[in-house]
């Protein structure tokens, strides 16, 4: 029988890994509730249409890398490629725009895409992210690029750098769309499939293609900040002055588009040099959304929002996260008396203290190992004898340490003020 394997691009995280997991996703959660962002959490399933409208018909995650199918009742669901439709999804479904003028929300959860497996790039990743309702910008644009940048020095991304870019709103688009149409067209033959078939259904997403023929030509292209309306010009240029008041370096990139229809105005990429990353260097990406409320049925409502992703952020990290070790290992000198260890890990534990004990019956020897390679900071061994004096014995793991008896009675607090020490 072929042995059953986790599916290709998806990977299981392992307790002895998930410290950092957790480590990051605690930072995240506190430095998004400081700037005031609530936790929503969606189905990791959805009507297959919501991406086809929001993402886009044309985009590379619609048309080629959704995991779809049909349910029993035939309709067909697709599992989230991203967080961001999800989230417009709810705002509407639960009519958030007539509660509150802004709403701020934040959410951690896996994605999938069935991309190419590669270093950094998985058909099951994680992503933070965050999306503001209500607020035009420029300012909370700004904002949460402060937001962004401050938690990933947080956690030890190196050389994290910035790009931005605007798209402009509804008219800048059609008449950039124009003039790159009218640039790419006399060179249909040179690109690649791809590129020829966007170029009547979506000619800006040929400017995100990665194929090396397509980049030489897209390098001559047009520049979107050629063609921005007034008004998306100034909202761009008090973006980038923020920015620079928030003491954030950026450079910004005219041919930065990514792969998303829905973005508008303010679009940023952040990347870091870190070695941990390889190839895909892009930790995060994120713009405006304006119409995109609109698009899937509500009211005009502007909105930006980003997504990093958790591998990738962990890759480049070169933060150590010790891993938490127990306070106390306890040992039963005899089998009969694991009942006791039992009951001794029981009220450490009750106590706040972290306690392991291994209830096999092995040797005190054999414990003794377990306790050692626990990194557990004391082991606590009760024999008969202690038990009838109403004592334990308590040797430090560390250090070649002492072992001294400390009363049965006393033994938590006895812990507790080592463990604070
Ligand atoms: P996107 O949702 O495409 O804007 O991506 C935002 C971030 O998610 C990227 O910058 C990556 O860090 C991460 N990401 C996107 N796709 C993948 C993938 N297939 N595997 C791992 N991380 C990814």
């Amino acid at each position: 029988m072929t042995p059953l394997r986790a599916v290709k691009g998806m990977h299981d995280l392992l307790p002895a890994d998930i410290h950092r997991w957790q480590d990051l996703e605690s930072r995240f959660r506190a430095t998004v509730q400081r700037y005031g962002f609530g936790e929503i959490r969606t189905p990791i399933v959805e009507p297959t249409q919501l991406f086809v409208r929001s993402i886009g018909a044309s985009t590379d995650i619609v048309e080629k890398e959704m995991y779809s199918f049909h349910d029993k009742a035939d309709k067909s669901l697709t599992l989230r490629p991203e967080g961001t439709a999800s989230c417009v999804r709810a705002f509407l479904e639960h009519r958030m725009s007539g509660q509150q003028p802004t709403q701020r929300w934040y959410y951690l959860g896996p994605m999938y895409r069935r991309e190419r497996p590669a270093k950094g790039r998985y058909r099951q990743f994680f992503q933070a992210g965050v999306e503001v309702f209500g607020d035009p910008g420029p300012y909370v644009d700004a904002e949460i690029v402060e937001m962004l940048v401050g938690f990933l020095e947080q956690v030890g991304v190196p050389n994290v750098s910035v790009a931005i870019n605007s798209l402009g709103s509804g008219t800048t688009r059609e008449r950039y769309r124009h003039a790159l149409l009218e640039y790419l067209t006399p060179h249909r033959e040179a690109l690649s499939a791809d590129s020829q078939r966007r170029l009547e259904s979506n000619a800006l997403r040929v400017l995100d293609s990665k194929a090396p023929q397509d980049q030489d030509i897209v390098r001559e292209a047009p520049r979107i900040s050629e063609y921005l309306e007034p008004d998306d010009a100034e909202h761009f240029r008090q973006f980038s002055e923020c920015l620079v008041a928030l003491d954030i370096p950026f450079v910004v990139e005219p041919r930065l588009v990514r792969g998303l229809d829905y973005y508008s105005r303010t679009l940023f990429e952040v990347r870091s040099d870190s070695d941990g990353l390889g190839a895909q260097n892009a930790i995060c990406g994120g713009g405006r959304y304006d119409g995109l409320v609109e698009t899937l049925g509500g009211p005009s409502t502007p909105a930006i929002g980003f997504a990093l992703g958790i591998e990738r952020v962990l890759m480049a990290s070169r933060s150590a996260v010790a891993p938490q070790t127990a306070d106390a290992f306890i040992i039963s000198a005899q089998p009969e008396l694991r009942t006791e260890a039992l009951l001794v890990a029981t009220e450490l534990r009750n106590a706040g203290l972290h306690a392991l004990a291994d209830l096999r019956g092995t040797s005190v020897k054999s414990q003794m190992r377990r306790a050692d390679k626990s990194g557990a900071g004391f082991a606590v061994i009760l024999g008969t004898d202690e038990r009838d004096r109403g004592v334990v014995q308590v040797k430090q793991l560390e250090d070649q340490g002492q072992q001294h008896e400390v009363p049965r009675h006393a033994l938590a607090t006895h812990l507790a003020s080592k463990a604070r020490m």
